[in-house]
């Protein structure tokens, strides 16, 4: 049994061209999750030959804006598109809101295409059900999918509150997702033994030095950028908790600061990671294909 992972945006709020708002989506025969909808996401979907129609399930690992903002466009894009089915949202305390809103902010769209097209448009498909789930340390089902199991667990985001990671498995096959985290034990029991973990990254010297050219022309900005380490990763943690969880394949996305695809930056990014992680180290690009367990 095996699933494909395609990442979607593998940026950070900061803008940067070949990077979108975070996202992934995991395919497995004819079930499609996705995890996140950050800023470009929903339009990676098209790209990556995964039309929203044909999504059903959405996580949400946190409210944060990087992760969420192109939900709206994709529930308009997947019910105009022909989904006859609700959308299952899994997502931390406060999803329901959100979404709830994400609708009421569409809601004269929605009534001048029913007005427009009619029964053409299905009444279920533009609908949401959103299941809220507990934030626990250690990872806990949050539903199935196919041949798939969702599991989700909580994770060190603070002040972000609650953060989830999630780990979806199909017999065998296990990828994990970090969310957005500082170093955190409960991910790293959660990826014990992954074939895949996609986890964000900080590269503390590259943003340091990002983070002084930013200084000398917007300081009040680069006052800002000084607590973004206070909630992440660095790359060196990241290959710190992939080694604990012993995990065959570790990707990093949501690459702080977001890095050009190609360049030393790109190449730099992952630097020191090998001498602590012996296992294989890819720095991921929007649009990576990724396949998770054997045949
Ligand atoms: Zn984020
Ligand atoms: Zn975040």
């Amino acid at each position: 049994m095996s699933f494909d992972v395609i990442l979607l945006g593998t940026g950070s709020p900061l803008p940067n061209p070949d990077r979108c708002g975070a996202g992934q989506v995991v395919i497995s025969a004819d079930d499609r999750i996705v995890i996140d909808l950050g800023w470009g996401a929903a339009r990676r979907l098209f790209a990556g030959g995964v039309p929203p129609p044909g999504v059903d399930t959405l996580c949400i690992t946190h409210l944060h804006s990087d992760h969420t903002t192109d939900i709206p466009d994709f529930l308009i894009m997947r019910w105009a598109g022909g989904a006859q089915r609700p959308l299952t949202v899994y997502g931390p305390e406060g999803t329901r809101s959100m979404m709830e809103h994400f609708l009421a902010a569409m809601e004269r769209d929605i009534y001048y295409r029913f007005a427009h097209h009619g029964e053409k448009l299905s009444q279920e498909g533009i609908k949401v059900e959103v299941h809220e789930l507990p934030a626990t340390a250690d990872r806990r089902v949050a539903g199935t999918i196919g041949a798939i199991t969702v599991e989700s667990f909580e994770v060190d985001h603070f002040p972000v509150v609650p953060a989830l990671g999630f780990r979806l498995s199909a017999a065998g096959a296990v990828a994990v997702f970090s969310g957005d985290t500082k170093k955190c034990d409960n991910l790293t029991r959660a990826a014990q033994g992954a074939d895949l973990l996609v986890c964000e990254a900080l590269n503390a010297n590259i943003f340091k030095v990002m983070g002084e050219r930013l200084r000398a022309v917007n300081p009040n900005t680069a006052a800002v950028m000084d607590d973004v380490p206070d909630y992440h990763a660095t790359t060196i943690e990241v290959a710190e908790m992939a080694r604990d969880a012993g995990v065959k394949k570790l990707v990093l996305s949501h690459l702080i600061p977001p890095v050009p695809n190609e360049g030393p930056l790109a190449e730099g990014f992952a630097a020191g990671m090998s001498d602590v992680f012996a296992g294989e180290i890819v720095v991921g690009r929007d649009l990576m294909r990724l396949t998770v367990g054997a045949g």
